[in-house]
This record gives C-alpha cells, sequence and structure tokens, in this order.
C-alpha cells in the first residue's frame, strides 16, 4: 500500500471504523498455542477446543448451559426452535435491531410482531410490547443493543401478566449484567454472537445459546448437529415434539474457540478499555450543537452493568456527516438504517411509516463511530474533532 509520503499527499490517515489487529498481535502467543493445540489434535469441528470454549463462557457467564453453535443467527433460531416456538406462534420483537432478532423468529417458523423501542436505551419498550400482545403471542425476544440491557424487569413483569415466555437476543451482550445475571440469562435463555467486530469477536463466523433450562439446553444441543444424539445416527431421536423435527448443521469451527479461548483471558480488560473510550468520546463530544444524543447508561432500581460494545449517537443532518467523515478517511456504520417493519421482506406484515416512531426516528439520526478496544485516544480525537468541524463549519 503506498504511503502518504510515497503519493505525496498531506498525513490525512484514516481512522477504520473497525480493527483488532494490534490485539491480536498481543495474543498471538496465547493464539498460537490453542491453534496448535487444535491441529495436533486433528478435530476441527465441534471438537474439544469447542467444549473447552464452551466451558469457558459457562464460568464466565454463569450459565447452567453454552451451546457453541456456528453464529449467533443460529443460535436464536435453535433457541427459538428447542424452547417450542413455531407455527402458529407469535413472537414479539423490536422494529430496531440488526435483522436477524426477527429473521430468526421467521425461520424458526413463528411469526415476529413488531413493537416500538425505548429511545434511551434503543431496546423493546415494555408499553409497546403489552400494547401488541394477543393470544397467539407465545414469546417475546428483546435485543439488548450497544451497551444495556432492555429494561427486563419491566419486560417480564408485561410477559407474566400473559403468560409469555421471555428469550433474549443477547448476540450483543457479552459482560452486561442485570441485577448480578448475565444477560440471555434473564428469562428462559438466550444468544451470543461471535462475530469479529462483536465485543468478544472470533475471526469468522461463531455463537452460542445461553441457558439455565435443561429441557432447552438439551433439544438445542441435538439440533445443532442434524438432530444427532451423541455419536448414534439416530437423526431424530427424542425431537419428534419440536417445530420442525429435523435438525441441521450448526456446529462450531475449533479454530474460532481457539481463538476466542485466547480473547476471553482479556475479556474484562477489553470492556475496561471500551468504558474509558466512551467516557472519552463522551466529553470531546458533549454541548456540540446537532449532537443530539450520546449513549446515556440508565439507572435502575437494581444493579446494573453495562458494556460499551457501540458508540452510538444521533446527530442532524446525519448522511451529511457520515459523507464528512468518509471524505476524512473514517469509517462509520448506520446501526440500523432502515425499521424492520419497513424492510421488504416483512411487507406481508402489513406496516407502514409511522407505525413505530421511535424506531423510525433512531433510523434516521443515529451513527456509530469507530470503537474498539485497539483505537487510540488520538484516533479518538479526530473523529470527534471532525463532528466539531462539520456542526460548527455548518453554523457560521
Ligand atoms: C450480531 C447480531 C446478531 C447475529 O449474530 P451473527 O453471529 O452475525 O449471526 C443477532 N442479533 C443482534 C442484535 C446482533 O447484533
Amino acid at each position: 500500500m503506498a504511503t502518504p509520503a510515497a503519493t505525496g499527499e498531506q498525513d490525512v490517515a484514516g481512522v477504520p471504523f473497525f480493527s483488532q489487529a494490534a490485539t491480536f498481535e498481543r495474543l498471538w502467543p496465547s493464539i498460537a498455542a490453542h491453534v496448535a493445540d487444535v491441529m495436533e489434535r486433528g478435530k476441527y469441528s465441534h471438537g474439544r477446543k469447542v467444549l473447552e470454549l464452551e466451558r469457558a463462557m459457562a464460568r464466565y457467564t454463569g450459565a447452567r448451559h453454552a451451546i457453541a453453535v456456528n453464529n449467533g443467527t443460529d443460535a436464536l433460531v435453535l433457541l427459538l426452535r428447542a424452547a417450542g416456538i413455531g407455527p402458529g406462534d407469535d413472537v414479539v420483537v423490536p422494529a430496531f435491531t440488526f435483522a436477524a432478532t426477527a429473521t430468526s423468529v421467521a425461520l424458526a417458523g413463528a411469526r415476529p410482531v413488531f413493537a416500538d423501542i425505548d429511545p434511551v436505551t434503543y431496546a423493546l419498550d415494555a408499553a409497546s410490547f403489552a400494547s401488541v400482545v394477543t393470544e397467539r403471542t407465545k414469546a417475546v425476544l428483546p435485543a439488548h443493543l450497544f451497551t444495556q440491557l432492555a429494561d427486563m424487569d419491566a419486560i417480564a413483569a408485561v410477559a407474566r401478566d400473559h403468560g409469555v415466555t421471555v428469550l433474549e437476543d443477547s448476540a450483543e451482550g457479552i459482560g452486561m449484567r442485570w441485577n448480578g445475571k448475565h444477560a440471555g440469562l434473564l428469562g428462559k435463555g438466550g444468544v451470543l454472537s461471535f462475530f469479529p467486530t462483536k465485543t468478544l469477536g472470533a475471526i469468522g463466523d461463531a455463537g452460542m445459546v445461553l441457558t439455565d433450562d435443561d429441557e432447552i439446553a438439551e433439544r438445542a444441543g441435538i439440533l445443532r448437529h442434524h438432530g444427532r444424539m451423541g455419536k448414534t445416527i439416530d437423526h431424530i431421536a427424542g425431537i419428534s415434539n419440536l417445530s420442525g423435527a429435523s435438525g441441521t448443521n450448526s456446529k462450531m469451527d475449533d479454530l474460532q474457540a481457539a481463538v476466542l479461548l485466547a480473547k476471553l483471558d482479556i475479556l474484562d480488560e477489553d470492556i475496561e478499555r471500551r468504558a474509558a473510550l466512551a467516557a472519552a468520546y463522551t466529553e470531546r463530544l458533549t454541548g456540540i450543537p446537532g449532537v443530539l444524543r450520546l449513549p446515556t447508561v440508565v439507572e435502575r432500581a437494581v444493579p446494573t452493568e453495562p458494556v460499551f460494545y457501540v458508540y452510538e449517537i444521533e446527530v442532524e443532518r446525519r448522511d451529511d456527516l457520515v459523507a464528512h467523515l468518509t471524505e476524512r478517511g473514517i469509517g462509520t456504520e448506520t446501526y440500523y438504517p432502515v425499521p424492520l417493519h419497513l424492510q421488504p421482506c416483512f411487507a406481508g406484515l402489513g406496516h407502514g411509516p409511522g407505525d413505530f416512531p421511535v424506531a423510525e426516528a433512531a433510523c434516521r439520526s443515529a451513527v456509530a463511530l469507530p470503537f474498539y478496544p485497539d483505537l487510540t485516544e488520538e484516533q479518538l480525537d479526530r473523529v470527534a474533532d471532525a463532528i466539531r468541524d462539520f456542526f460548527h463549519g455548518s453554523q457560521s
């Protein structure tokens, strides 16, 4: 790659939206040792390294069962199916979240029913959830986004009143806790995604089901491996009572487990670093006209532990700001550009603009900034300066 000096340009080094190159360099001896272990054993999928990761994640989260699968989306589908959700069932999901929260419900054979979000946490709003419950509602699947859990006490109260099962899309929730309980363990079960950009990221796809429920754990464990129980090839053994009795192939690769085990050693340190970076961004961006909202952790009646996974802000003229940052080589992502009730794949549900105003407003004004443990203060300053320049420049 040509350096700025070689091309005669000024030093306008950009800031990538995501990078973990420095982390990998630092962890290389430990990653190499775990990888060598996998190579020597010669079992590359659903092997001993995966089992080791399951045990380590059960310890870290306090879950009775941690079931390794191929990715977070599969984890959601298998969790729903293992919880007995299928054709004829409705599952309430937020309109503002990653597509998988709702597509997993459809993949399990059930129908997603949308509800609006809380403007501060960006998670499912309990009152909106209550307003869409019917006799068909079998489960609710709040998604914990960016920094903190949905209001799980309020959601659980509505669910209890209506006999609805609580499951969690805790794909982003590693390290987040509510009254001492880890994300995913506040209802019948949850998931983790180890997609590379997640707080604990692999070098490819990987995911996990978390649950304290023995039956759900057993079913999810069977479904991930073609319905196989142990070494038998009795492919639908014990799961004929599940929606769609067929299992699937959603095993985790041992190489992903190797990388994840090495990174798990520094996860809490990474989470602390993320908190420091978030505080630095907030300090620099407070008071800039045009910046409408910075991440805010809500005080609850019970102790909670946030984790800054994404640093998401809301701004005026979002698309113009994104163009301004792109011009300066600064990466951004819009989480999420279109609310799910207005996505073409859910057109059949008959929603239109205005149905979930809080979700729609967030889609118009929210943008995620470069944010990861490798980010330097100097890079962070460059991002904050570029945002300040944009809004101050446009004022005069
Ligand atoms: C990342 C994510 C998923 C899906 O995880 P994958 O591992 O990418 O399949 C699901 N829900 C939410 C909220 C996510 O952020």
